[in-house]
């Protein structure tokens, strides 16, 4: 039948043709029942191919078939029995032609559905393969049970294998596009994600609608918490209106627990979580009210995607599709991770911004508010390139006018310390990203007045090759500082200056007062020899006139004595000798020194002091000096005929001794003041009561010396005052005295006449020494400076020579020298000096000589050193005593 098969190839080039233009498995569908229907003469057709899951048959084309029908051919189960579903599962086509080959298959007919087999014609189902598996089938339905020629069934067969191929071009054609529109999707997204003016609020709120507009009906963003345990709504989005309000219901409050929420273990392994059916089990495990809201709206399948910045969580994207839309599948998760992905780094990007604009507003509002002028200075090109606002306070030029200078702040500095400044910024090639270099310098201010600044710069950026490019600096006004600097070390080195003139002042005046006492000392010298020579040779001649010059005389030793005191004391030249005495040994010394003035006052003295028992550690003389000054001042500023006591006991770890008077007493504004140096209270005209307002100073001085304190009390005037001196008493509570015996003094008259040499430049003293000698039967020569010394002592061969040191020409110590050369160690040398510390009798034994006697000299001790010449030349010889 060459016209049949004609008939059928043209139909079969007529079905090629038709898929060849058909795109999608519709129109392959579509194509495949209407030819197939036309070619076959049958009555009914459907395509129907495999769900995504697989799990039943849905309908993609149908001819002749009832709304009814159509509907139960939707979705029809893998498990009902029918042929196409029979083709389906054995993989073979299948053709019904009889009723009895009906019947055989599916037994009785009960009912006629349209799925159901058992309709009144024959049937043909024919499998469509994709590789060995089959996908789907091609059924066509006749109205009567009819023959179904070779031909037609090969006709059923080709066109159900160019329809499985059409399809299969369809599928990936498809498949193509949907990659495409995949790609597109997410370009988008990109696009709108980084749209530089979103708000983190803005570009989260795009990623739920874009999220949801290419994937589902609605999704959820969460952001992790900054400690990592919980996942909060920050997004959400739902296509339908009423459903996205109550979705916003929903999740408002609502946070997911890192540790147990849905996706938790996903969201640790950076995993996505694909549901394609929400059962009971997954609604269990999410909390209300997001749960009731996904029974509601029928939320019936779920992708949830980590948020994922290089390999860290930062949050998890929810999407998911209601009833009754396809359940997901990887493509779509797929579709979902690169949103996830794009929308991680529109985050991230939006996060640095919005830091990046909050350091920069922090920046600003630091420079504004900041006294200090704040600055980023170009180092190689020497421009501002940003200056703030305060340098209109600091320089009166306004930012602008900075950034226009052409050196920008270089230009402003000082001449002088330009060069410096230069200098200083070189070493910025040296230091680190983070050391300060600080600057001082002058700049001009608009004013054309020059303002000390000081800055401190850091290097803010470098080149690529590391080169130093920006430096940020602050410019500080430091003008008042360095004024007060500059006063202060002005003021300082005055006052340095006055007080060096001070301590010259006061050096000088106390080099005076040294000088002064000695220059007084030598001329009381020869007074008191003369004074002993004339009691030595006797006679009542003057004998009152005499009595008057000795006490005149005394008075000016003790006046002189207290200044070459205060000058040693403020000089701090006073050397203590000290040593255990009873305090009783020193309070009757200095009653003895007083006692000619407490006679001559009248006074009647009352004395309460142990003789033995208070033991003090001290020199012996001193703390003498000590209680006659107190008992001098006593008996001077009290009325003749006053009550003078002086009394001494151990108080506690004390020796205490109070001198009390009934005399004028102190007044209270004198009182703190008596023992400072130069004080004197109110004294009558004529200085009746002389002193020169230093006893109390060495007084105080002494003490303090000691270790002790002194105070002074006064009830008032006329109502007499009391010192009290208080010293540590030692341990020893009692002394033995062990003093030695002076030696004998040879009476007059039996002395030996010996040669005497005197050289003194004082010829008052120097003749009255001689004179005395004389009278005492010695040979006496007399010069008064070191060269007649010499030719003296050449001609007269003295046995000792009495040299003063402060001779003119050829001083004392020379003087001694020569004569030891001259005269060999048969002359007793005696120095004769003012001087008397350890250093000046040091001093003196390396001239030479043998004996070192301190100005004023009593008669006696000169006496003593000639008698003494003669026992030691007695013992010295050996003969007996004369
Ligand atoms: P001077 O006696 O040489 O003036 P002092 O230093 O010894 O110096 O004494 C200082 C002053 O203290 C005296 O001028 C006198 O006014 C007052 N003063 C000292 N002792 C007594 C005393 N016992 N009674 C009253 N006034 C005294």
């Amino acid at each position: 039948m060459p016209d049949l098969a004609a008939t059928w190839t043209e139909k079969l080039l007529d079905v090629t043709s038709a898929f060849s233009r058909a795109r999608t498995a519709h129109e392959v569908g579509a194509v495949a029942v209407a030819l197939g229907v036309e070619a076959l003469g049958a009555s009914t057709s459907v395509l129907a191919l495999r769900s995504r899951d697989g799990a039943h048959l849905e309908l993609i084309a149908s001819a002749g078939l009832a709304e009814e029908e159509r509907q139960q051919f939707a979705r029809l189960s893998l498990e009902v029995r029918h042929p196409g579903t029979d083709a389906l599962r054995e993989g073979r086509p299948i053709f019904l032609e009889t009723q009895a080959e009906t019947s055989a298959r599916y037994g009785q007919a009960e009912e006629a559905k349209p799925s159901s087999p058992h309709r009144e014609g024959s049937c043909i189902a024919v499998p469509i393969l994709s590789g060995d598996r089959a996908i789907g089938f091609l059924g066509f339905g006749f109205r009567a049970f009819v023959p179904l020629p070779g031909a037609q069934r090969s006709f059923a067969l080709a066109l159900a294998a160019q329809g499985t191929q059409a399809l299969e071009r369809a599928r990936l054609l498809d498949a193509e596009q949907q990659a495409r529109r995949r790609l597109k999707v997410l370009v988008d997204a990109a696009e709108a994600f980084s749209a530089p003016s979103l708000s983190m609020a803005a570009v989260l709120d795009a990623i739920a609608r874009k999220v949801t507009a290419a994937a589902g009906d609605a999704s959820v963003l969460r952001l992790l918490t900054p400690d990592g345990a919980w996942l909060e709504p920050k997004a959400w989005w739902a296509n339908d209106p009423a459903a996205r309000r109550e979705l916003g219901r929903a999740v408002a409050g609502e946070r997911e627990s890192t540790l147990s929420g849905l996706a938790a273990g996903h969201l640790r392994a950076g995993e996505a979580l694909l549901i394609p059916a929400v059962d009971e089990q997954v609604l269990a495990r999410v909390s209300e009210p997001l749960r009731g809201w996904m029974v509601r709206h029928g939320l019936h399948t779920l992708i949830m995607v980590p948020l994922q910045l290089k390999g860290r969580c930062i949050g998890m994207l929810s999407v998911g599709r209601l009833q009754p839309h396809e359940p997901y599948t990887d493509e779509d998760r797929m579709l979902v991770e690169g949103l996830a992905a794009r929308g991680a780094a529109a985050i991230e990007k939006t996060r640095l911004y919005e830091e990046v604009v909050r350091s920069q507003r922090l920046f600003e509002g630091i420079a504004e508010a900041s006294p200090d002028v704040l600055y980023l200075y170009d180092l190689r090109r020497r421009r501002n390139v940003f200056v703030s606002q305060s340098v209109e306070q600091v320089l009166g030029r306004s930012p602008r006018d900075i950034g226009a200078l052409s050196e920008g702040f270089m230009t402003l500095v000082h001449p002088e310390d330009l060069a410096r400044l230069v200098q200083e910024q070189r070493r910025f090639s040296a230091v680190a990203d983070g050391d300060m270099l600080e600057h001082q310098y002058r700049m001009r201010h608009a004013d054309g007045s020059y303002r000390w600044v000081r800055s401190r710069d850091r290097i803010f950026s470098r080149t690529p090759t590391g080169e130093v490019e920006l430096v940020l600096g602050v410019v500080r006004d430091v003008s008042e500082q360095v004024r007060a600097a500059q006063e202060r070390e002005e003021l300082l080195a005055r006052e340095q200056q006055a007080r060096r003139e001070a301590e010259t002042a006061s050096r000088a005046k106390d080099e005076f007062l040294a000088m002064l006492g000695h220059e007084l000392r030598n001329p009381l010298s020869p007074m008191i020899t003369a004074l002993d020579l004339m009691r030595l040779r006797g006679g009542d001649a003057f004998g009152r006139e005499r009595t008057i010059i000795e006490r005149q005389v005394q008075h000016l030793v003790r006046l002189v004595d207290d200044l070459l005191d205060i000058s040693r004391i403020t000089r701090g030249k006073v050397e203590l000798k000290r040593r255990a005495l009873e305090l009783g040994d020193a309070v009757s010394a200095a009653i003895e020194m007083a006692s000619p003035l407490l006679e001559t006052r009248r006074h009647r003295l009352e004395v309460e002091v142990p003789r033995r028992g208070l033991v003090v550690e001290g020199d012996p003389d001193r703390l003498a000096q000590v209680v006659a000054n107190l008992l001098t001042n006593a008996a001077k500023y009290t009325e003749p005929g006053g009550v003078v006591s002086v009394r001494a006991a151990r108080e506690g770890g004390e020796a205490v001794v109070r001198v009390r008077d009934s005399g004028m007493g102190i007044p209270p504004d004198l009182l703190p003041h008596v023992f400072d140096l130069f004080v004197q209270g109110h004294r009558a005209l004529d200085r009746s009561q002389g002193g020169l307002g230093l006893g109390l100073a060495i007084v105080r001085s002494m003490v303090e010396m000691h270790g002790g304190r002194v105070s002074a009390d006064s009830s008032g005037s006329g109502r007499g005052s009391e010192f009290v001196v208080r010293l540590p008493a030692a341990r020893v509570t009692s002394l033995t005295p062990a003093l030695p015996p002076r030696p004998p003094v040879a009476p007059l008259g039996l002395v030996r006449a010996r040669r005497v040499l005197v050289v003194d430049d004082n010829q008052d003293a120097a003749d009255a020494l001689v004179e005395a000698l004389s009278t005492q039967g010695h040979l006496a020569t007399v010069a008064y400076d070191g060269p007649s010394g010499l030719e003296a002592a050449a001609r007269a061969r003295p046995e000792v020579a009495f040299l003063d040191i402060g001779l003119p020409v050829m001083d004392g110590y020379e003087l001694a020298r020569r004569l030891r050369e001259v005269l060999g160690s048969g002359v007793k040398l005696v120095a004769l000096t003012g001087y008397g510390q350890d250093r000046d009798r040091a001093l003196s034994r390396a001239a030479g000589f043998d004996e070192h006697l301190v100005k004023p000299v009593e008669l006696d001790q000169i006496m003593a050193v000639v008698s003494a010449l003669g026992r030691a030349a007695i013992e010295a010889s050996g003969a007996a005593s004369p």
